[in-house]
């Protein structure tokens, strides 16, 4: 084995069940101890609550679940909710909204309970939070450079969830391969601080880069901001394209006046095309306070450090019996929806019609089969359908938080 699996799982070991919590394999040794090997269950993915007070959520993960258990090559029923939903986690009745069901006989998946709720809660924090820094950007640029902050075998998954959720670029190499667009990004402080100073590198990058690559330099290595944008925009003059504001926490003093200063001079110089994007330490609240005067942002931890969805797995129906634990609704649930009522309802799972409590019109199903019998039945969404979903919900924005 590679060392540098040493410490995170392989496709394999995951697949072997070995992420799983033993309590699961003891489980599963004493269901076939007892012949409760070939029971039956309907088990569904639900949530108690959204993280930073949200109301709505983007359901994401779902495409790494089917492929373990496309994988796992086990005979279950798989119904899901359609992959980058945005929706509450409760029904209009408050009943907890199942995102995901599978069907099959419990001995067979109980050791997937880990790995699955991974995907999903994982995927579906940082989507939820990238959806939310989407919207309070509004027009303005938004980049993922947060793939530092957490371990790079994930680098993709971040990543991926961000593009869909609308995010405009991202840094990472790898990511932007897998979803077929170009990295961007800018110049380190490295390059300015061994290049010796803004005017060395930004004509270094000039002189090296390909064209298509716009210019934008970082300006806050040694100096003040305003002398290092005149520095960069003395260097290559019409090339530059525009400047990225990392400043130091220690130095931040006010942020906003010397965005305004650096504008003031841009314009004077007739160059107030040059665009202004900021970075370092950014969260929701400082797009909200910057997004009236800046180009862009560059969004590092705040988004690839989400705080996860915490979904729960469990059991509602044993061989055709409803049953629940404490505080779970118990038997096979559908979901509705009216898009013109905007209202989530749970209702029987076998329901021929499920009619919106609010207008009486008959309800989309929103939980579709997507395996039978262990084999994915329908073809799944690209990333870029996936975005274009996410963006065709946004017409009750403010009801994410
Ligand atoms: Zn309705």
């Amino acid at each position: 084995m590679n060392q540098m699996h040493k410490w995170t799982a392989t496709p394999d070991e995951i697949i072997e069940g070995k992420t799983t919590d033993v309590y699961f394999l003891r489980t599963v040794q004493c269901l076939e101890d007892d012949g409760l090997d070939k029971i039956k269950v309907w088990a569904e993915v639900t949530t108690g609550g959204i993280p930073r007070n949200g109301k709505k959520l983007v359901f994401l993960g779902l495409q790494d679940v089917l492929n373990l258990f496309i994988e796992a090559k086990l005979p279950v029923n798989i119904y899901a909710i359609k992959e980058g939903t945005v929706l509450p986690n409760k029904d209009y009745n408050g009943v907890k909204i199942p995102f995901l069901i599978v069907e099959g006989v419990y001995r067979d998946f109980a050791i997937y309970e880990t790995p699955m709720l991974g995907f999903m809660c994982f995927q579906s924090g940082v989507g939820t939070s990238a959806l939310r820094l989407r919207i309070a950007a509004k027009d303005k640029t938004l980049l993922s450079f947060g793939n530092r902050r957490m371990p790079p075998a994930i680098a993709p998954t971040i990543d991926r969830a961000c593009y869909v959720a609308g995010f405009d670029g991202i840094s990472c190499v790898l990511s932007a391969e897998k979803l077929n667009m170009s990295a961007t990004g800018t110049i380190p402080h490295s390059l300015i601080m061994i290049e010796g100073g803004i005017k060395a590198a930004v004509i270094s990058f000039d002189r090296n880069i390909d064209p298509s690559v716009t210019r934008i330099a970082l300006a806050d290595t040694f100096n003040d901001e305003r002398v290092e944008v005149l520095d960069a925009l003395e260097a290559i003059g019409e090339k530059l394209s525009g400047v990225r504001l990392d400043t130091p926490g220690s130095r931040k003093g006010n942020m906003r006046e010397i965005i305004q200063e650096i504008k003031w001079e841009l314009k004077l110089r007739e160059r107030e095309d040059i665009k202004i994007f900021l970075s370092g330490g950014l969260t929701e609240s400082s797009i909200l306070e910057f997004r009236d005067i800046v180009d862009g942002f560059g969004i590092g931890t705040y988004v690839a450090n989400s705080p996860t969805i915490d979904f729960a797995f469990d059991i509602v129906n044993i061989e055709g019996k409803a049953i629940a634990k404490r505080g779970k609704f118990a038997g096979r649930k559908q979901v509705g929806y009216c898009e013109s009522c905007d209202i989530y309802l749970c209702a029987q799972f076998e329901e021929e019609k499920i009619l919106c409590p609010s207008c009486k019109f008959e309800m989309t199903k929103m939980l579709e089969k997507f395996i039978e019998n262990g084999e994915l039945i329908t073809i799944l969404p690209t990333e870029k359908e996936i975005q274009q979903h996410i963006q065709n919900q946004r017409n009750n924005e403010e009801e994410m938080q």
